[in-house]
C-alpha cells in the first residue's frame, strides 16, 4: 500500500517536473521570438553594436568586470523564465474544473501559458506603451480593468495550486514572505528632519544639456518650462554663466573641485583612472562637518562619477561598458515589469533608473530613489543631475508636443519634448523636498552642464570682419566648437531657502561666471575655515587654490574684470551631424577607449594626452571672446554683443584685446601640444618688441 503510494508521488513529481520543462522550453521560445522581433525593427541590432565595440579591441570585450556583469545579467534572464515557468506550472496544479482526458490536461495548461504571456505584454503595453513589445498598446487588453481582472485571476490559480501542491502554513509562509517583499519598499515612513541644525541642506540641480535661451529669462516662452521658470523667478540667476567645458563628467569635476580642468587634470569624458584624483576636498569637509553627501545621476555611461569619489551614497544607474549591450538588449515585458520595482536595482542595475534605457526610465522614481538617500539627522549635501535632455531623447511615454512646435529639426523637437518632462521632474522634485522639511534651510543651485546646438535657422552666425578665412561657428552637441555659443552658455542660479520659501533676492546678475565659482562661494558662506573641522582639512582647503570666485549677491560686488576660460572636449566628425548613428560614433571614437578589468570603458591614457593638443580653447572677458583653434593659424576674436568676429591680426578697433591673451597663453601653456601655430610665442615677441 505504501509503495504504492510512493510510487504515486515519485509519478505525480515526474509529471510536475514534466510541465515544468515544457513551459520553460516555451516561454524562453517566447523569448526568442522578442529577440528577432526587436532586431528586425531596430536601425542598429545589439550584436552590431556589440561586434563594433569588439572592433575596439579584442581583448576588451573579455575585461573581467564586462563579462562577469553579462553573465550576471544572463543568469537573472534565466532565473526570471525559472521563476516563472514555476508559477505558472503551480497554477496548473489544481484546475478549476476536472480535465478528464490527457489532451484536456494539455489544452488546459497551454491556456494558462498564454494568458501569462497576454497579460505581461498587456501589463507592459499599459505602462511602458513606447516599448517595442507593447503589441498590445491602445487596445482594450491594456486597460488596467482588463489586464487587472487577468492577473487577478492568474494569482488565483497560482495560489489554488500551491495549497494544492503544500501544506497550509508552507503556502501561508511564502505568501506573506511575497506580500512583504513586494511592498516594503513602497511603504514609506515620512519624517521630518530630527532637531534644528546648524548647517544647511546643500542641493545642486544639474540639468543635462539645459540651454538658458529655451527659459524665460532670456525671452523663451515661458510655457516651454513652466515649473523650472517658476522656481527660476524667484531665484538669482547669473545670466553670463559658462561651463568650462561642455562635457558632462568634466563640467561636474570642474563644479566640485572649484577648478578648471586644465588645474584639476580631468579634461575628458571616461578619464582614465590614473589621470583622475578623485579625493575631491569639498567632500571630504562637508563629510567631517557630518554632512550625509550624495551624488545622483540617472545615466553613467559617460558620467562616472560614484561613491569611490567619496561620496556617502550614489543614486543611479551602475556605470560600466555592459550599460549600452544590456540596455539593446533589455526591452522585454518582465524586465520592463520588474523595474516598476525598487528592488530590481539589486538585479538589473544597469537598467534600473538608467535614461539610457528610455523605455522604462521613470523621472518620479528617479526622484523617489534621490529622497531615500537624504538623512534626517544630518544636513545633507545633494548634487542631482538630470539627463533626459540628453540625446537620443527617448522617453517611455508618447510625444504630446503640439505639431506647430515642429520647425523642422527633429532633435530640436525632440528636445523641446522632453524638457516638458525634466521640467515635471524638477517640479516633483521640489515638491518632495518640500515635504520632506529638506528646503526648511537649504542652499539650493540649479545649472545646466552645458547647451546643445541644434544649427537652428534662427542661430545668427558671427557676421565675419576681414578674416582669412571663416572659422566654423555652428556645430552640433555639445563640447565641439567653443565659438558656438549655444554649447557653453548655461543655467547658473541660486537660492538660500528658510521654512520652505526663498529668502534671497529675485533678480537677475550681470558679469561673467562659471561652475567653477560654486564651490568658492559655498566655502565662504559656510565660513568652513572657521569652525567645527580639523585643522588638516582647514589647511587642506586653504592651499586648494581655486578658480573660481565668490558669486555676488548684488549688482554692486559685480566684478566686470573677470576673465572665465571655456576649453572644447574631442571633434567627433560622426556626431556632427544631425541623426547620429550609434554604430558610427563607435567605431570612429572606439580606439580612443578601452574597458578596464573593473568593467567600465576608459580613455587610453595614449590618446588621453594626445587629444589635448586638439582642444580648442576659449577666454571671455566683458562682452569679448578669444579662441585658439588647432586649425585656424589666427587667435580669433568674438564680440558677443555685436556678432563680430575677426582675426586678431585683421583688428582695427579699440578693444585692448591683449591681455586676454596673455592670460589664455598662460592657462595652458603647459598643455601637451598647445598652440601649433605658435600664436602665444609670436604674441609676446611682438609684444616685447613693441614695448
Ligand atoms: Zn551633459
Amino acid at each position: 500500500m505504501s509503495k504504492n503510494r510512493d510510487s504515486n508521488d515519485s509519478r505525480a513529481r515526474a509529471l510536475l517536473l514534466r510541465v515544468f520543462f515544457r513551459t520553460l522550453a516555451i516561454l524562453m521560445l517566447f523569448t526568442v521570438i522578442l529577440f528577432n522581433f526587436k532586431s528586425s525593427l531596430q536601425v542598429y541590432s545589439v550584436m552590431s553594436l556589440a561586434s563594433t565595440m569588439n572592433s575596439l579591441d579584442s581583448d576588451s570585450l573579455a575585461a573581467y568586470g564586462l563579462l562577469y556583469d553579462i553573465i550576471f545579467f544572463f543568469c537573472v534572464l534565466i532565473a526570471i523564465h525559472i521563476i516563472w515557468s514555476g508559477i505558472i506550472t503551480v497554477s496548473t496544479r489544481s484546475p478549476w474544473f476536472p480535465l478528464k482526458s490527457k489532451n484536456q490536461k494539455e489544452l488546459y495548461w497551454m491556456l494558462f501559458v498564454v494568458l501569462n504571456i497576454t497579460c505581461l505584454i498587456a501589463v507592459n503595453s499599459y505602462f511602458f506603451p513606447t516599448s517595442l513589445v507593447s503589441y498590445f498598446r491602445h487596445t482594450p487588453v491594456s486597460e488596467p480593468l482588463v489586464w487587472g481582472g487577468l492577473a487577478s485571476f492568474l494569482v488565483i490559480s497560482f495560489y489554488r495550486g500551491l495549497f494544492h501542491l503544500t501544506t497550509k502554513s508552507v503556502a501561508l509562509c511564502i505568501s506573506l514572505l511575497l506580500i512583504a517583499g513586494v511592498l516594503s519598499p513602497f511603504i514609506s515612513i515620512s519624517q521630518t528632519r530630527a532637531q534644528a541644525q546648524k548647517d544647511p541642506n546643500i542641493i545642486i540641480l544639474g540639468i543635462d544639456g539645459l540651454r538658458p535661451d529655451h527659459l524665460k529669462y532670456l525671452g523663451a516662452d515661458p510655457k516651454i518650462a513652466p515649473n523650472l521658470n517658476r522656481v527660476l523667478d524667484s531665484m538669482t540667476v547669473y545670466k553670463n554663466a559658462y561651463t568650462p567645458q561642455g562635457r558632462t563628467y568634466v563640467a561636474w569635476m570642474s563644479l566640485l573641485t572649484g577648478k578648471y580642468p586644465v588645474n584639476n587634470g580631468i579634461r575628458f569624458n571616461l578619464a582614465p583612472p590614473e589621470m583622475v584624483n578623485k579625493t575631491l576636498p569639498f567632500i571630504e569637509l562637508l563629510k567631517e562637518r557630518g554632512y550625509n553627501t550624495t551624488y545622483a545621476i540617472d545615466e553613467r555611461r559617460f558620467n562616472q562619477i560614484d561613491s569611490s569619489y567619496g561620496f556617502n551614497n550614489t543614486v543611479g544607474p551602475k556605470a560600466g561598458a555592459a550599460d549600452a549591450l544590456i540596455s539593446g538588449l533589455g526591452d522585454l515585458p518582465y524586465l520592463n515589469i520588474l523595474l516598476l520595482h525598487p528592488y530590481s536595482s539589486y538585479i538589473l542595475p544597469y537598467l534600473y533608473n538608467n535614461r539610457a534605457y528610455g523605455k522604462a526610465y521613470s523621472p518620479i522614481a528617479f526622484n523617489k530613489a534621490v529622497i531615500e538617500s537624504l538623512a534626517h539627522e544630518a544636513p545633507n549635501f545633494l548634487a542631482l543631475h538630470y539627463c533626459q535632455l540628453h540625446w537620443p531623447y527617448t522617453s517611455k511615454d508618447f510625444i504630446s508636443q503640439p505639431l506647430e512646435n515642429w520647425d523642422g529639426n527633429y532633435n530640436h523637437y525632440m528636445y523641446k519634448e522632453m524638457i516638458r518632462s525634466v521640467d515635471k521632474q524638477v517640479a516633483d522634485l521640489f515638491a518632495r523636498l518640500s515635504q520632506e522639511g529638506m528646503l526648511d534651510d537649504a542652499i539650493v543651485y540649479i545649472i545646466s552642464d552645458h547647451g546643445e546646438s541644434f544649427k537652428l535657422p534662427t542661430f545668427k552666425t558671427p557676421v565675419p570682419q576681414n578674416l582669412k578665412a571663416f572659422p566654423k561657428t555652428k556645430s552640433w552637441g555639445h563640447g565641439t566648437n567653443i565659438l558656438d555659443q549655444q554649447q557653453s552658455l548655461i543655467l547658473l542660479a541660486r537660492a538660500e531657502f528658510k521654512n520652505g520659501t526663498v529668502v534671497t533676492p529675485a533678480q537677475k546678475i550681470d558679469g561673467l561666471y562659471s561652475l567653477v565659482d560654486i564651490v568658492p562661494t559655498l566655502v565662504s558662506s559656510l565660513a568652513i575655515s572657521s569652525t567645527g573641522i580639523s585643522s588638516a582639512s582647514a589647511s587642506r582647503l586653504n592651499t586648494a587654490s581655486f578658480d573660481g570666485i565668490t558669486l555676488p549677491w548684488t549688482a554692486e560686488q559685480v566684478s566686470h574684470q573677470r576673465y572665465v576660460v571655456v576649453e572644447s572636449s574631442v571633434p567627433v566628425k560622426s556626431i556632427n551631424k544631425s541623426f547620429i548613428d550609434k554604430k558610427e560614433v563607435m567605431s570612429e571614437t572606439a580606439s580612443n577607449y578601452e574597458v578596464r578589468d573593473d568593467g567600465k570603458a576608459y580613455m587610453r591614457t595614449k590618446n588621453y594626452i594626445e587629444l589635448i593638443a586638439k582642444k580648442q580653447r576659449a577666454i571671455y572677458f566683458q562682452n569679448w571672446q578669444l579662441s585658439l583653434l588647432p586649425d585656424y593659424d589666427s587667435p580669433v576674436l568674438l564680440n558677443t554683443a555685436t556678432n563680430e568676429i575677426y582675426d586678431t591680426d585683421n583688428y582695427r578697433g579699440d578693444f585692448n584685446w591683449q591681455p586676454m591673451m596673455r592670460a589664455l597663453c598662460s592657462q595652458y601653456k603647459e598643455d601637451p601640444g598647445f598652440d601649433p601655430h605658435a600664436s602665444c610665442t609670436e604674441f609676446i615677441i611682438s609684444h616685447n618688441t613693441r614695448n
